[in-house]
């Protein structure tokens, strides 16, 4: 099997599992695959620093952007990734007593991004199951109408928009940032091995919105959660540990990216332009088919 590295993004698109040979994908083939699709871009500051860097949603500066929904849309790449998240978890077990892979009763990843992954990882251990977690926003829709509602009745011009507008915004974060992951209708057994799988780590919070999910579900019963949580890629925000509890992130590919307040950030300082991913999508594109 050649090095993906070497491949084109059109056979990489077409990747099965079996192509693999049962060897393990390199960090350097991980983006490979990731730029078939687009799924992965990286500011070339070294190189080009003048070259235009993006803006995220929350309005931050951002050097790097990594997509998984698109690879992930592809089952041959789905199962491709799943196989090696597995292979992490035997890697694992041979290091350590407590991990022992037939032990595993569920598969457990994030609604909505890791869901297909997680089902693909759970086929690949015998007598585990899988069962889908929801994800459920925390949110009081009388106050956010209400709050519209006041937008609206306000001249664009008067004084309150903003405020309102801001307001609205802070609603609607907040809630995001309470979403919940449920685990419900199923029994979970007595003393289930979870192991958790996701596909793309920044900070723990989803994580842990999973662990509570599937701890609520066991209604204060026993749960051993593996200690290892296999992902696909990590990107961890400043500060951020690759722990949770006493479960370990293991990736496939680990990768640097940096986001900064508008008004701090250093591209911008060097005099590259800020543009919406979108354009860089767009170049990317462009680039990949010429
Ligand atoms: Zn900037």
């Amino acid at each position: 099997m050649e090095d993906l590295c070497s491949m084109s993004p059109k056979r990489l698109r077409c990747l099965c599992s079996k192509d693999m040979d049962g060897r393990r994908i390199s960090q350097d083939e991980v983006t490979a695959l990731l730029q078939a699709f687009n799924a992965i871009w990286q500011h070339p500051t070294a190189t080009n620093p003048k070259k235009p860097h993006t803006i995220l949603s929350g309005g931050r500066h951002s050097n790097g952007f990594v997509n998984l929904r698109i690879p992930l849309s592809y089952p041959n790449i789905n199962e491709l990734l799943a196989e090696q998240l597995a292979m992490l978890v035997y890697d694992y077990a041979t290091t350590s007593d407590s991990v022992n892979p037939s032990d595993i009763t569920w598969v457990a990843g994030s609604d909505s991004a890791a869901l297909s992954v997680s089902y693909a990882v759970a086929r690949l251990f015998s007598g585990s199951r899988w069962w889908p977690m929801q994800k459920k926003i925390d949110f009081d829709p009388e106050l956010a109408l209400r709050s519209l509602a006041e937008l609206l009745s306000n001249s664009p011009m008067t004084k309150g928009y903003s405020e309102k507008a801001d307001q609205l915004q802070n609603i609607l974060q907040t809630a995001k940032d309470r979403a919940l992951q449920i685990w419900e209708n199923m029994e979970l057994g007595d003393e289930p091995v979870i192991l958790q799988v996701e596909e793309l780590v920044t900070t723990s919070k989803t994580l842990r919105q999973v662990r509570d999910g599937l701890l609520a579900a066991a209604k204060g019963k026993p749960v051993h959660f593996l200690p290892v949580i296999p992902v696909i890629v990590f990107r961890p925000a400043e500060g951020e540990s690759d722990q949770i509890d006493d479960s370990r992130i293991v990736p496939l590919a680990r990768y640097q990216i940096d986001t900064w307040p508008a008004t701090g950030c250093p591209l911008c300082q060097a005099g590259s332009p800020c543009v919406p991913i979108k354009a860089i999508w767009e170049e990317a594109t462009k680039e990949c088919q010429s």
